[in-house]
């Protein structure tokens, strides 16, 4: 799934594609997404795209007349063709024609992301209203943090990746940065000592401006608007690592499921797990080495 810098990477390379020109039309094959295509989408004319911005998982193309909010769900992906456009393949479900003639195709398989028109600044989408501060705002302060997550006994991992706390966190990145941080991923949140609220949101930070600057990391779909696979893979500790040695000790990675989604850690470096909630019996303090 596109997490955070997946969509940052499509925004920073679609920009200099769509800032200034003018939208002539938008072309809707399918509008059964996750949420259905507004209606109105399609009937949009001559607008002036003014910015692409990204919030969380969400990208923003704002124009003049109103904006399209734009999330790539489980397999979305959004292509900047120029001409000769090739014709739409079968999951080709949206084109945004540019009058330039470069078209921006909203490509999405599983159908699980979504493209909404919004007749406002998409800032003041409600979608967006309840959407934690993104990692790298000034905001996600490690205070900020600490008491966000006091008296949570929510696992650590599934709780980076609630969008409530903090946007734009998938399983991929929360897993390498819990990684790099030390934390094991079943500690409950609110057990996390201020000074590790810290060390994580710093490692998180490294993890996610590293995978922005690789274009993301290409499990299955994802494409970049140029159309290449994200180039992050190769850098990943322990995400799909079950079984490999850890990198830093060479302890077998283990892989847990917390809340249906998978997580990736060493049971050596990212030490024990104080009653966490739903861990694997075998990650109990007892049976921890050495306790
Ligand atoms: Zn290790």
């Amino acid at each position: 799934m596109p997490e955070l810098p997946e969509v940052e990477a499509t925004r920073r390379l679609a920009l200099p594609f769509v800032q200034g020109q003018r939208i002539a039309t938008i072309m809707v094959r399918e509008s059964r997404l996750r949420v259905p295509v507004s209606p109105l989408l399609a009937k949009q004319r001559d607008l002036l795209v003014t910015d692409l911005l990204r919030r969380g998982k969400y990208l923003l193309l704002q124009t003049t007349k109103g904006s399209i909010l734009i999330h790539l769900g489980m397999s979305g992906r959004l292509s900047v063709l120029q001409p000769p456009i090739p014709p739409p393949q079968r999951h080709d479900h949206v084109d945004v024609l540019l009058a330039n003639g470069h078209v921006l195709r909203y490509c999405d398989p599983r159908r699980f992301g979504l493209m909404l028109w919004w007749e406002d600044h998409a800032s003041h989408h409600p979608l967006l209203a309840s959407l934690g501060p993104d990692p790298f705002d000034a905001a996600c302060c490690p205070d900020y943090l600490a008491a966000r997550a006091a008296g949570r006994h929510v696992a650590l991992q599934p709780w980076l990746m609630d969008g409530r706390n903090i946007s734009g966190i998938g399983n991929i990145y929360a897993a390498e940065a819990l990684f790099r941080a030390r934390l094991h991923p079943n500690l409950p949140a609110g057990a996390v000592m201020p000074a590790d609220w810290a060390g994580l949101l710093g490692m998180l930070q490294v993890v996610l401006a590293e995978a922005i600057e690789q274009c993301g990391t290409t499990l299955r779909d994802f494409r970049t608007p140029m159309g290449s696979a994200g180039g992050y893979g190769a850098a990943l500790r322990v995400y799909g690592r079950a079984a490999q040695p850890c990198l830093n000790c060479g302890t077998p990675i283990q892989r847990l499921v917390l809340r249906q989604r998978s997580s990736f850690f060493c049971p050596s470096c990212q030490g024990v797990c104080p009653g966490g909630s739903g861990g694997l019996p075998d990650l109990r303090l007892a049976d921890a080495p050495g306790v």
